[in-house]
């Protein structure tokens, strides 16, 4: 009898429970998958043969014997094996050679949810027309907010289709709160001007007046009767904003010129993108520097925050970013929430801190307290999450869910409040509601929720589950970092990177930047997804108007010579678990080292 070889020392328990959680490399898994896909489509057929069958059959087997039926029916086949082998041409996401964009393998209980949700194709705009997607979402949406930290009743949120969109969520919302806040107290100065009740109307201090402030300054203009429809007469959300800020320079007799959003430089485009649709423009992104090791400077955004007050322009929200996009860093939130609450209870100024998790939100599932791989900082970050008031998450990076999925929440229901939904920011969301009229996309697939959904409920959001997995990608990148380090190869890694992305660029000391940065793209080109390359990777690069600190630090370190803008970097996102894997036959570590010496040689 074969006995096979399992070296198991080495592997604990959970971790190889983990393995069951996804296809596998080589489709190990694919003995008892492939049944339960024909389980899964077999019980769809059987669904539909059960609800009506008083009706009869609509397609009879004589149908199915025409000439022209069956010609159809082949060429519709050939077509479908003609797609499934166009689309091996694709990127192999699902290999541990594939290192490159924050993406990787889907885990199996997404795809099986997904997969469940397209045979039903509901779109959670409604009840109407999804009558379970819905149900699920709701749910989904509770884990997520468990995750997060926030509290399942007090929290509110929804899937959208990616990052992007929740990001556009956030500054929707936080438009409409400062619209509201500003609307309310405008009309009560503009009720009390000719009494000799006025004192001087402040914008900024009006548009940050805080829930509390508001629903008093409500009382007070209902005391003085004065209309719903005089106060929309001062809401930014409703009237022509050019002529608005006239009437608000009326009020304040100072300059109007409308709200900025303090977002740090590591920023994603998405907030570029926002400023432009949301029609403040690209001046309205007041960039947050970073400090020396590429994380919002706390220093810069408290003189951001002075200059904005003295300025008159109200802070629509104060972003934070959890998993930046070029070195997967962590902004310190902690602190960030420490001088926003400094501002609410010495001056009573409520300011939106917003936390852009796409990519790192997942961590939350990490052992917060006893995790090794990860820094005190950072662990600190995520511990801070739940104070803040909302965040972006993207299921379809570290949750491991296919596109698309993306999700926004808040803390505070009535921080969700949506401008659109004219009825004042009393909306009862504890009943079933539908969330059409709040959220910016219309029709929405129910498929990134119930992918979610069936991840928390299989593999766990707890770092028994998620935690395990990603404790383990991150340690992963960091023995490969090590190694790297080790190799004596011309590499300079790129400090700060928190989690489980690895930087490097292929400098020798002393060298010119044009000269280093040529050489990585070369190395790029060898492993980028063009090629049929052993590896695949990523590119990006730091520049000196983002990253001034963190390069002027980092390129001393190995005196390179400032001849061009920018840092080009190898980045990889080492998010599938197997590359650390000590069971097959190459060593994807060392492998990768061998490559990578072979094309800096040459
Ligand atoms: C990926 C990412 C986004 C955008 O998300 P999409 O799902 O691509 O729309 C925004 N912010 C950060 C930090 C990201 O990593």
């Amino acid at each position: 009898m074969e006995t096979e070889k399992r070296p198991r020392a080495k592997c604990n328990p959970q971790e190889i429970a983990l393995k069951s959680f996804f296809l596998g490399p080589q489709a190990e898994n694919a003995t008892w998958v492939l049944p339960l896909l024909d389980g899964v489509f077999n019980r769809w057929v059987q669904w539909r043969r059960s609800l009506f069958p008083q009706d009869g059959k609509a397609i009879s087997a004589r149908d199915q014997k025409d000439q022209e039926f069956i010609a159809r029916r082949q060429d519709f086949e050939r077509v479908a094996y003609e797609l499934v082998t166009r689309f091996e041409e694709e990127v192999p996401k699902f290999s541990p050679r594939y290192i490159g964009h924050m993406f990787s393998e889907v885990s199996l209980p997404a795809l099986i949810g997904h997969i469940v949700t397209l045979l039903h194709n509901p779109n959670n705009i409604s009840g109407e027309s999804s009558r379970v997607g819905t149900q699920i979402e709701d749910e989904a949406v509770r884990f997520l907010l468990l995750m997060t930290g926030f509290s399942e009743k007090h929290g509110m949120g929804h899937f959208t289709s990616g990052g992007t969109l929740a990001n556009f969520e956030a500054l929707s919302r936080a438009h409409s709160r400062y619209a509201l806040w500003l609307s309310a107290e405008a009309a009560l100065a503009n009720a009390t001007r000719d009494k000799n009740l006025f004192q001087k109307f402040d914008p900024v201090m009006a548009a940050h007046s805080g829930w509390e402030g508001f629903d008093e300054t409500i009382r007070e203009l209902k005391e003085r009767s004065v209309s719903e429809k005089e106060i929309l007469n001062w809401n930014m959300g409703f009237q022509n904003p050019l002529e608005l800020a006239a009437r608000i320079e009326g009020l304040s007799r100072q300059e109007f010129l409308g709200p900025v959003m303090l977002v740090p430089e590591n920023k994603h485009y998405s907030w570029k993108k926002g400023a432009h649709l949301f029609g403040g423009g690209i001046e309205s992104i007041w960039p947050i520097r970073l400090d020396g090791k590429g994380r919002l400077s706390i220093d810069h955004l408290k003189h951001l925050i002075d200059l904005a007050i003295v300025k008159g322009r109200p802070i629509q929200l104060v972003v934070s970013v959890v998993g930046t996009t070029e070195l997967g860093g962590i902004d310190p939130v902690c602190e960030v929430q420490d001088v926003l609450d400094r501002w609410r209870s010495a001056s009573g100024v409520h300011i939106w801190h917003h936390v852009d998790a796409a990519y790192g939100g997942f961590f939350r599932t990490l052992d917060l307290k006893k995790s090794k791989t990860f820094s005190q900082n950072a662990l600190k970050a995520l511990a801070s999450i739940p104070r803040v008031n909302s965040i972006t998450l993207d299921p379809h990076k570290l949750g491991y869910v296919p596109y698309s999925s993306g999700a926004f929440l808040t803390r505070e229901k009535r921080d969700y409040y949506f401008m659109s939904f004219d009825s004042a920011p009393y909306i009862d969301f504890d009943a079933a509601f539908d969330r059409g009229p709040f959220t910016i996309e219309g029709s929405r697939s129910a498929a990134g929720a119930v992918a979610t959904w069936m991840t928390a409920k299989t593999i766990g959001l707890h770092p028994k589950g998620y935690g395990l997995l990603l404790e383990r990608t991150a340690r992963i990148c960091r023995e490969l970092e090590s190694k790297v380090e080790k190799a004596g190869l011309p590499i300079q890694i790129a400090p700060g990177c928190d989690t489980n992305i690895l930087c490097f660029t292929c400098a020798r000391p002393g060298e010119a930047l044009s000269v280093s940065n040529q050489r990585t793209i070369k190395i790029f080109e060898a492993f980028s997804p063009k090629n049929n390359g052993a590896f695949i990777v990523s590119k990006t690069s730091l520049n000196w108007a983002a990253y001034s600190a963190y390069l002027d630090e980092w390129v001393s370190q190995w005196s390179g010579q400032r001849d061009a803008n920018e840092v080009v970097l190898i980045r990889m996102c080492m998010m599938n678990p197997f590359f650390g894997s000590i069971e097959t036959k190459v060593n994807y570590a060392d492998s990768f080292i061998d490559a990578l010496r072979c094309e800096l040689e040459t």
